[in-house]
């Protein structure tokens, strides 16, 4: 263990613990903890309205056939958990969010005046990680997940994918995350990928344009797409020098081919939407494990679990103080009020 090792400190700081009643990979949130969460999570959220994007919720579980339609089934089978008996019918828990959202879509018919639709959620997924390489908050097979999905003509990707890069640049700044790099991550070789040339041809220039236009610097890596099509991942790096991958950038022609989504464009017929997905900062336990990391535990101000302690000199200052730390709750900030009798009266 390095000295910033997230485990550790996780632990003193009290933020999040284990149980082994509770199953390895399925870490809880204590209160200074949540608070943190709780303080990103809202941060996301806000810059997510102000950048146009409609929150939504949706389930965690999912019939079989909706995994078989999208895709994760063939492709990303050994990631999941295995499904529930549910009488005649097959749930699985999910392993990621984009279906729900496709089928959100797809619920109404779509105008090309409604696009660029952007639909986000923060929301629960599932992951069946090997028991050998989950710890701390960087593995779990219960995962909050930042997501959203962009359904748009594909003359407006560039324009939304470069959005969202903004969107990841000052997320990054306003987390003290200062030593990211971009990624620009295609298909390998081997069946893992979605058997589509012509698909895989099309998606990557239009992320490759998207990368050329915004003029950040960036590497190419083979093997590293998702089963449905290139990303941008934004790489960060932990305090032991491993890399990982925090906020994502994603074009997806192959999801909605699959749920057949369609708008109806200016000429009055029906057209097929690109989905970009992306991600600003990623699983929730993931980036909270790397700013624990980066910042040895002294969180940037906005995000610390205490904000504010309020010392009174003797017992007669209490009822103010506890109206003060009261006013700084109102305006949100994460205080308390330090009082021991130990302490002699002017002491
Ligand atoms: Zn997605």
């Amino acid at each position: 263990m390095h000295d910033h090792d997230h485990r550790r400190l996780g632990r003193e700081l009290d933020l999040f613990d284990t149980d082994p009643l509770i199953g390895a990979g399925l870490p809880y949130w204590l209160p200074d903890g949540a608070t943190v969460r709780h303080a990103l999570e809202e941060y996301v959220r806000a810059a997510e309205r102000r950048a146009g994007y409609r929150h939504v919720y949706s389930p965690v579980l999912g019939k079989r056939e909706l995994y078989e339609i999208s895709g994760h089934w063939s492709h990303y089978g050994d990631d999941m958990f295995p499904p529930m008996a549910l009488g005649s019918e097959q749930v699985v828990l999910r392993p990621s969010l984009c279906p729900h959202h496709a089928l959100i879509y797809r619920s109404r018919s779509r105008s090309h005046r409604e696009l660029p639709l952007r639909i986000a959620e923060l929301g629960g997924m599932y992951r069946s990680e090997p028991s050998g390489v989950l710890g701390g908050l960087t593995r779990v097979r219960a995962v909050q997940l930042n997501d959203a999905h962009i359904f748009c003509t594909p003359g407006q990707v560039a324009g939304e994918a470069l959005g969202a890069l903004e969107m990841i640049r000052r997320a990054h700044e306003a987390l003290g995350l200062t030593r990211s790099r971009y990624r620009l991550s295609l298909p390998g070789a081997g069946g893992k990928y979605v058997a589509d040339p012509e698909m895989w041809r099309r998606s990557t220039a239009l992320l490759t344009d998207v990368l050329d236009r915004s003029g950040l610097p960036y590497e190419a890596a083979e093997g590293e797409a998702a089963f449905y099509g290139p990303k941008i991942d934004v790489q960060v790096v932990d305090g032991a020098g491993r890399e990982s991958t925090l906020s994502t950038v994603q074009v997806d022609l192959h999801q909605p081919e699959r749920f057949d989504l369609r708008y109806i464009g200016p000429d009055g017929a029906r057209h097929r939407p690109v989905m970009v997905h992306r991600s600003v900062i990623g699983s929730v336990e993931r980036a909270v494990a790397h700013l624990i990391e980066q910042h040895g535990g002294a969180f940037p101000a906005w995000l610390a679990p205490v904000q504010l302690v309020i010392l009174p000199v003797t017992e007669a200052e209490l009822p103010d103080a506890d109206a003060l730390a009261r006013v700084g709750a109102l305006v949100g900030a994460h205080g308390t009020v330090l009082w021991d009798d130990a302490v002699p009266a002017g002491g």
